[in-house]
């Protein structure tokens, strides 16, 4: 099962990711994390993804194309994959295609969270994440089951995301607008794109995505 999980900046895109490759065991491809991965360990990616992640802006498609045709190139993408963040540009969804051609593989479902921006700003600016395993919660809408503890590795530390902050936010979410649209669009005309009504409980979500990819 090959599948792609499009959704505006705090749709629930990473929520619904943990527990989809919990539930498929398959691997989870966040462009968002390896990127954030890169930074942390200071690699060349990392440095020349940061100006952007901090303004709120895209990484270039080259740098991003880049990464994700190295990672769907790893074995375990044999079993299938999930791409959360990625495409966010139509040559990025251009890109992708001719990849997959070349890997022999193709798309099975694209699933689109769809939430109002109103409540994407409220959940990203609750947002914190855990240190150790990058695990994401929401100060009221999802927050861990022990104060302090997270639900995943029992870590204590947690963070809230630097592109979270309210300054970039508002820039986020209008790059994002305006470059989903194609994108959505060019999946519809390929009959694979699936919307969720992603303004829900996240059980509830989940259970409309379960249900597309059992279909
Ligand atoms: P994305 O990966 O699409 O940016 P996240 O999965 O990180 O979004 O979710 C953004 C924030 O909203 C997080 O704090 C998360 O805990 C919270 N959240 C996710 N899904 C829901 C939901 N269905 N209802 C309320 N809050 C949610
Ligand atoms: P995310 O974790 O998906 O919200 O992504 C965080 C940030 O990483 C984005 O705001 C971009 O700066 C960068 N990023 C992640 N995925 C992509 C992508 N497919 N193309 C360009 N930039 C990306």
């Amino acid at each position: 099962m090959n599948l792609i999980l499009m959704g505006l900046p705090g749709a629930g895109k990473g929520t619904q990711a943990e527990r989809i490759v919990a539930t498929y065991n398959i691997p989870h491809i966040s462009t968002g994390d390896m990127f954030r991965e890169a930074i942390k360990n200071e690699t060349t990616l990392g440095l020349k993804a940061k100006s952007y992640m901090d303004a709120g802006d895209l990484v270039p498609d080259e740098v991003t194309n880049g990464i994700v045709k190295e990672r769907l190139a790893q074995k375990d993408t044999d079993k299938g994959f999930l791409l959360d963040g990625f495409p966010r540009t139509l040559d990025q969804a251009k890109a992708l295609a001719e990849m997959l051609t070349d890997l022999n593989k193709k798309i099975d479902a694209v699933i689109d969270i769809q939430v109002a921006e109103e409540v994407l700003v409220e959940r990203l600016a609750g947002r914190f994440m855990c240190r150790n395993c990058g695990a994401t919660y929401h100060k009221i809408f999802n927050p861990t089951k022990v104060e302090g503890t997270c639900d995943r590795c029992g870590g204590h530390e947690f963070y809230q995301r630097e592109d979270d902050k309210p300054e970039t936010v508002k820039n986020r979410l209008s790059v994002n607008v305006k470059n989903s649209e194609p994108i959505l669009a060019y999946y519809d005309e390929e009959g694979l794109l699936y919307p969720v009504d992603g303004d829900r409980e996240i059980d509830a979500v989940f259970a409309d995505v379960e249900k597309i990819i059992e279909k």
